[in-house]
């Protein structure tokens, strides 16, 4: 794609957040919640702290008990015939960029028996990343939802859909987005169908969308534009027409997934071992149960994914005891600047010039 869709030279969205990122906070990771539909334990209960093995505080996943005792709807196990996608060349979006559309749009997700969730993030220009678009698509519309907007968190109440137990949520490797949601907008997924796992579960060769959208509709999915800048404004053209495109087929490629799951597994056989609907499921109700925490720096370590053991342990590159104190030094310097600028550490310094200093 070309340099402009990838430049990052553009002023930091986060700083007209109506919350803006310290970078800097101590304690558990609190969800951005302050009500909770579709509760079967209250919300105060179920964000009382507990302690983990290390004796260190930690809010509870909000939905967990939801998603722990859910059933799927009975329409995920029959099959049924695929009912077609509206044609993509002559169909667009609704860019989501109110309060009222999104009102709008939550009034019509209401109605749909199962939705499809995709995000769009940004992670150079940001210590901890940030959600810059949420696709969402039922069987009649695409929403390009904006979540730059200062009010972004106000998308909370999406959990109206999101938590509803009787809408499916299809996503396609959902592992990501999950822990993005609540992170940057409160949101949880109760009911998630992961397509990915459907893949895996049917032996598919690929595992990718891209992969999912050429087999089921023929569709070449311009997966350079991945890796745009998803913060810029106006979003254009092209970048909207990819963003519509990762859910506009999903629900169609869910059906025929579906189907196939079922017609390949053997319900009669104990402990759901030859049940592939099951495997998916309980795969997808898995990932839906991660829970965010703010990233902690492990000085003395070196743990956790940014790390510096995970680095050096990469790396063959042998340091003696003195290259050693300055790699940790710099290393540890570098995650304190990403923090106080809100960039990320990749943008500040490159891991391999964290090794040329320190050698
Ligand atoms: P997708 O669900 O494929 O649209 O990807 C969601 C987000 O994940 C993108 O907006 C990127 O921020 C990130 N991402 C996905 N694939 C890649 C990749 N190959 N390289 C870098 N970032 C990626
Ligand atoms: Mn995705
Ligand atoms: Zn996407």
């Amino acid at each position: 794609i070309s340099q402009a869709l990838r430049t990052q030279d553009i002023p930091k969205p986060q700083q007209n957040f109506v919350d803006i990122p310290t970078n800097f906070e101590s304690g558990p990771f609190k969800p951005l919640l302050d009500s909770k539909p579709h509760a079967i334990v209250p919300l105060t209960k179920a964000l009382e702290p507990f302690k983990d093995e290390n004796n260190v505080p930690h809010h509870r996943h909000p939905y967990q008990t939801e998603i722990e005792q859910y059933e799927y709807p009975s329409f995920v196990y029959t099959q049924a015939e695929p009912i077609p996608y509206l044609p993509y060349e002559t169909t667009t979006a609704i860019f989501v960029d109110t309060e009222d559309k999104v009102d709008e749009m939550l009034q019509e997700l209401r109605k749909a028996k199962e939705i499809a969730i995709d995000l769009e993030h940004h992670d150079s220009r940001s210590y901890i990343g940030i959600v810059s678009l949420m696709q969402i698509s039922t069987r009649e519309k695409d929403w390009v939802v904006d979540t730059l907007q200062p009010w972004r968190r106000k998308l909370s109440k999406l959990n109206e859909v999101f938590a509803d137990p009787r809408i499916l949520k299809v996503l396609h490797g959902a592992f990501m987005d999950i822990t993005w949601l609540q992170r940057d907008l409160g949101l949880y997924v109760v009911g998630l169908f992961d397509t990915h796992f459907a893949s895996r579960a049917l032996g598919y060769s690929g595992g990718s969308l891209a992969f999912l959208l050429k087999k089921f509709v023929n569709f070449d999915a311009q997966k350079q534009y991945q890796t745009a800048d998803w913060r810029i404004r106006p979003l254009p053209q092209e970048m909207f027409e990819y963003a519509r495109s990762d859910t506009h087929f999903l629900l169609y490629v869910y059906d025929n997934m579906r189907n196939e799951l079922i017609q390949k597994s053997d319900f009669s056989v104990a402990d759901h071992e030859k049940d592939k609907i099951h495997d998916v499921l309980t795969r997808s109700r898995d990932t839906a149960l991660q829970r965010y925490e703010h990233p902690v720096y492990d000085a003395a370590q070196g743990l956790g994914a940014g790390g510096w053991y995970k680095m050096l342990s990469r790396t063959p590159a042998l340091l003696n005891k003195q290259q050693f104190s300055v790699f940790r030094a710099v290393h540890q310097w570098r995650d304190q600047v990403a923090r106080q600028q809100d960039d990320s550490t990749h943008y500040v310094m490159a891991n391999h010039n964290i090794f040329t200093l320190a050698k």
